[in-house]
């Protein structure tokens, strides 16, 4: 699945495209609206456009987007810019997010436009034994009965489905949950797993690989 990114600032966009490709996506990266225009070599399954661009006005950018084909579109807005996020709604954008934002909320919201768009996400669901894990809703079942989970805990499940198969080290679930590599969090890290195991009922849904991390169990 293909990401179109539209933004100039380099360390912005380095920074989305290395979080997109550790989920799972293939990314284009496009500094101004010119190359957002001419397109990429595989058409993209959605676009992440920032409304502040050197060479055309984002809104702009959105709507001729829209004129052209029915790509899903996320506006990224600066804080506080709430007529443009409105305005880039009305130009025909699916979602928008405001900076900063974290990678777990980018991941969501993603998700849930390729869902309503018909396009596909990597992963949308996952069964663990009887646990079901459906990420655009952001909901968990265990034997057909919801389980309620904090953000945080949810986040933590999450990023251990979309990297199913794989361990993930305690850090990397650090910067993917918690947007940040404060080592104190760690023990944050810990804490959500145990809680979220708890309220799972089932322990071995999240294994814990010792010495490095955690990954996907098989419930
Ligand atoms: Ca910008």
């Amino acid at each position: 699945v293909n990401i179109l990114i539209v933004e100039d600032d380099e360390r912005v966009a380095g920074a989305l495209r290395s979080a997109l490709v550790r989920h799972g996506y293939g990314v284009t990266l496009v500094g101004d609206a010119g190359g957002a225009l001419a397109g990429c070599d595989e058409p993209p399954a959605l676009v992440l456009l920032d409304l502040g661009l050197p060479d055309l006005d984002g809104v702009d950018l959105c709507r001729r987007l829209r004129k052209r084909s029915d790509v899903p579109i996320i506006v990224v807005t600066a804080r506080g810019d709430e007529g443009a996020r409105v305005t880039g709604l009305r130009a025909g954008a699916d979602d928008y997010v405001v900076k900063p934002f974290g990678i777990a909320e980018l991941l969501a919201r993603m998700e849930a436009v390729l869902r309503r768009t018909g396009a596909v996400a990597p992963t949308v669901t996952a069964d663990v034994g009887d646990t079901h894990v459906d990420l655009a809703r952001r909901e968990v079942t265990v034997a057909g009965a919801e389980v309620v989970l904090t953000r945080k805990e949810f986040d933590v499940l999450a990023a251990l489905v979309r990297r199913r198969g794989d361990v993930l080290t305690r850090e990397e679930l650090v910067a993917v949950v918690w947007d940040t590599t404060w080592i104190g969090s760690s023990r944050t890290l810990d804490v959500h797993v145990a809680t979220l195991r708890a309220k799972l009922g089932r322990p071995a849904v999240v294994e814990t690989v010792r010495g490095v991390g955690y990954r996907l169990g098989d419930g």
